[in-house]
């Protein structure tokens, strides 16, 4: 029998709303991917997601997790952590947002689509097995009050609090707070991201305490040029964290738009100084 197609949930975005998650419950399980019906619920059955979707893994940059196609040796760092260090220690992401998996965070994050929460935490939680084994805590990535009322729920913390499910570590949405409603970032330049972002992140005051010396993930869920993690990382390493990682779900790899100012500045870091040649 041919595959059967559900097909006000085959959405891309704008037809789904507060409902998706009591549609998800009530209407049999669709594939993440196609929306076709599946034989039975869970990411296994889902045979077009293992085949479309990218999984990140080793080797990758030490720092940021941008992934290398060939072995680059232990604590290689990419280009752009090269002349720009990320505040935060180390980030991972669990798969390559592309065409294909665009789908699933559009389907998330603006339909309402929860029923892949489990497949996604899952993945973040094999992408980032080493730095959840070591948190005290998962923090994720907070909306601006405006925003938050705009969608209704906060797709980071939905991730944090479902990775929290499965590993056991607590997760608050009380320490980060966004002070700034920034513009929506979507195709703004690595540089302009960081400007966009910079000073957006503080953190609650009578929470700041809880923060010394504490090994913390931040958690996203889409790594784009990892502006976003560094601002949050910002106030937590001058409160004290002692080791911030970040997790997401997706990272947007593109290998070959380097911007020639990021390179320019690298090349500028490895040029010996005045004092060195003198
Ligand atoms: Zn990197």
């Amino acid at each position: 029998m041919a595959a059967m197609k559900v097909p006000f949930l085959d959405i891309s975005g704008g037809m789904r709303t507060l409902y998706g998650h009591l549609l998800d419950t009530l209407l049999p399980p669709h594939s993440l991917i196609t929306g076709q019906v599946l034989s039975k619920a869970g990411p296994e059955a889902d045979v077009e997601l293992w085949q479309n979707l990218k999984f990140i893994d080793d080797p990758c940059c030490q720092a940021c997790g941008f992934p290398f196609e060939f072995e680059q040796g232990q604590n290689a760092l990419c280009i752009r952590c090269t002349a720009y260090k990320p505040e935060f220690d180390q980030a991972r992401s669990a798969i390559t947002y592309d065409d294909t998996s665009r789908k699933l965070v559009l389907d998330f994050k603006y339909g309402g689509r929860t029923d892949g929460l489990g497949f996604f935490a899952a993945q973040m939680v094999r992408a980032g097995a080493e730095m959840l084994d070591r948190a005290d805590m998962l923090i994720p990535v907070p909306l601006h009050r405006a925003r938050l009322r705009q969608r209704r729920f906060n797709q980071a913390a939905l991730l944090a609090r479902e990775i929290s499910r499965i590993t056991n570590i607590p997760y608050d949405t009380e320490i980060l707070m966004r002070k700034k409603n920034t513009p929506i970032q979507g195709s703004l330049s690595f540089k302009a991201r960081r400007r966009n972002v910079s000073g957006a992140f503080d953190i609650y005051g009578k929470n700041k305490h809880r923060l010394k010396n504490k090994r913390v993930v931040i958690i996203d869920d889409v790594y784009t040029t990892g502006s976003t993690l560094s601002a949050c990382a910002k106030p937590l390493k001058r409160a004290g964290v002692a080791q911030i990682d970040a997790l997401t779900f997706m990272r947007v790899v593109r290998p070959l738009e380097i911007p020639l100012e990021l390179l320019a500045h690298s090349l500028k870091k490895d040029e010996p100084t005045q004092k060195e040649t003198s």
